[in-house]
């Protein structure tokens, strides 16, 4: 048969060539059935032991996991002992006399439906993660075991799937696994994160693949273009063998710089963080160098299951972050939710303008009891760690004086409930909107740090929706506007000896990361994967090179001068 190339989207660096191992699609069709009145104890009684038995074979597998995959596999304990999705399922049973298989898969539908429906990537992830929990649960209803459950994996192949479930790929590992594409799936995905953790290249959305994939066919997975190849020809082959043997030199070129500073060629040093958003993703930053978590992103974890997180489960995250980052920074976000990302099981009023709405430490401090959870967690944390507190979206100082406020009232009460001496950690801010830009002078007198969110300042600044398909033409981080704002920001930071990170993508582009330096920002933050490419780019300038640069790019007309300018330095920000 002939060579077929599919188009998708890198989502893990690097290229895997070998044998097709496809995934079978796991779902079956449920039957509807009914059952009588009679019958719904000892139906309930059947959901709830097949829970019970899933839940100890998650739990059995996380005792053998670390890292990434046990935390993945924590997530989907919490999904499948999630009281909702028990308190629903128990109803179905009830009120509409379902099986409990129709019960589970209709309460399955109702969750992972509201999940799908939002805009969010992160949440649409969720919806996933919960379908494929929700098999599991069905086929230990109906097999009263979950024998065979381990991924097959003998020797190592390309596995390719419509959707790879993060259970599954949680069981993965790169000896055996060279390789992931899938049909379906996001960049954010836990498999893609997973996959990035683990080195193994991977592309998600190479529609059609399946279709005309066999077992055991010579496949190409590209995760530098986004690209599959099934059956590649002699020259399709020689070009992936040569561009693969050109990645791996490159990558242990790079990797030689891990121990290295982030310094320029005159001495100045710049410090680089890792963003994360689950623990696991903690030892990959390692490796690579990073200096500590500049942002954990908490979203995540109040996304595991239909409700938000308690504070032991909150805890429990954090110090599993904290302890694996072996005493450097650990700088948690508290969490990021509100406009495009509502949380799950937690009502949420209707907004003409969520992104100007209700969303990040406004949602918190709108319910004190609710944000209490967090901060308690957090608190308990920096017993254990170097935790610094982050709030997110902040537009004035009383915003800050609230958040110390109840933060001091959870440090009290933990006391009286017998913690012991509970220290406040460093508590700093997101510079992500014109007002916390244009006052920073203000706020760096409360905030202990900054952290400069590019993301949503871009947004925010020029007036663009970040996540507006139409609008990416207007969308820069490179406009003088930006950079107008950010020098400002840092010159407000330095004026009141406060140091100035940026967390935003901006900051893992290693020309626009020049860009920062020039600018005099102190720490970057960035996915684990961007930290070496950017200390690369940071020792091969001079510190007066960056600021002349920075400098120039501020007098700019326009972010499309901007980037001309970069080109001509020899340096393309894109
Ligand atoms: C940002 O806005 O730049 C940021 C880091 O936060 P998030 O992308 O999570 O909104
Ligand atoms: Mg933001």
């Amino acid at each position: 048969m002939e060579e077929i190339r599919i188009r998708g989207r890198a989502v893990s660096r690097g290229i895997a060539i070998g044998p097709a191992r496809p995934m079978a699609g796991a779902e079956q069709a449920v039957a509807a059935a009914k059952i009588k009145k009679k019958a719904i104890p000892d139906e309930q009684q059947r959901f709830l032991q097949a829970v019970r038995h899933c839940a100890a074979w998650l739990r059995a597998r996380i005792e053998e996991s670390t890292g990434q995959r046990a935390d993945i596999l924590v997530t989907h304990l919490a999904m499948v002992e999630d009281p909702y999705l028990e308190q629903l399922v128990l109803r179905h049973i009830e009120e509409e006399r379902d099986n409990a298989e129709n019960a589970l898969m209709r309460a399955v539908e109702t969750i992972a439906g509201r999940l799908a429906a939002l805009p969010d990537e992160v949440f649409r992830q969720r919806a996933d993660d919960l379908y494929d929990e929700g098999r599991r649960l069905l086929r230990c209803l109906r097999q009263g075991d979950i024998a065979g459950e381990e991924m097959a994996s003998g020797t190592g192949a390309l596995v390719l799937a419509r959707q790879i479930p993060p259970s599954s790929a949680a069981l993965m590992d790169g000896e055996t696994v060279w390789g992931l594409a899938t049909e379906f799936g996001t960049a954010t995905s836990h498999t893609a994160i997973l996959a990035r953790g683990l080195g193994i290249p991977a592309v998600v959305g190479a529609q059609g693949m399946m279709a005309g994939v066999r077992e055991g066919d010579m496949v190409i997975i590209d995760g530098l273009r986004g690209e599959v190849v099934l059956r590649p020809g002699k020259k399709a082959l020689q070009d992936a063998e040569d561009s693969r043997r050109h990645f791996l030199q490159q990558q242990k070129l790079l990797q030689k710089l891990a121990g290295l500073p982030a310094q320029t060629t005159d001495g100045h040093t710049v410090a680089l963080l890792a963003n994360i958003g689950l623990a696991g993703e903690c030892e990959g930053a390692l490796a690579r160098g990073a200096e500590g978590v500049g942002l954990f992103r908490t979203e995540f974890l109040y996304m595991e299951t239909g409700q938000p997180p308690g504070e032991e489960r909150q805890y429990t995250a954090y110090t599993a972050a904290a302890r694996r980052m072996q005493g450097r920074p650990l700088t948690v976000r508290t969490v990021d939710a509100g406009a495009d990302k509502p949380l799950p099981g937690y009502v949420m009023p209707v907004e003409d303008n969520p992104a100007l709405g209700l969303r990040g430490v406004r949602l918190s401090l709108a319910d004190p009891q609710f944000f209490k959870i967090q901060l308690r967690a957090v608190l308990r944390t920096a017993t254990l760690g170097n935790v610094r507190l982050m709030y997110p979206m902040v537009s004035q100082v009383e915003e800050l004086d609230a958040c110390d406020a109840l933060l001091r009232e959870c440090a009290q009460e933990l006391q009286q409930e017998g913690l012991g001496p509970v220290a406040i950690p460093p508590q700093g801010i997101m510079i992500e909107t014109p007002a916390a830009v244009w006052t920073a002078e203000t706020l760096a007198k409360k905030a202990e740090f900054f952290s400069i969110g590019t993301n949503d300042l871009t947004q925010y600044i020029l007036a663009v929706d970040r996540g507006n398909p139409n609008m990416q033409y207007l969308y820069n981080h490179c406009h003088p506007a930006v950079l107008w704002a950010i020098s400002h920001v840092v010159q407000a930071a330095h004026a009141k000896g406060r140091r100035v990170a940026v967390c935003g993508e901006m900051a893992a582009d290693p020309k626009a990361a020049l860009l920062l330096v020039g600018l005099g920002v102190d720490e970057l933050s960035m996915g684990a994967d961007s930290i070496l490419g950017v200390k690369q780019a940071i020792r091969g300038v001079s510190y007066k090179k960056a600021q002349a640069l920075a400098q120039k790019a501020l007098a700019a007309e326009s972010a499309t001068k901007v980037e001309a300018l970069l080109r001509d330095e020899g340096l393309s920000h894109k």
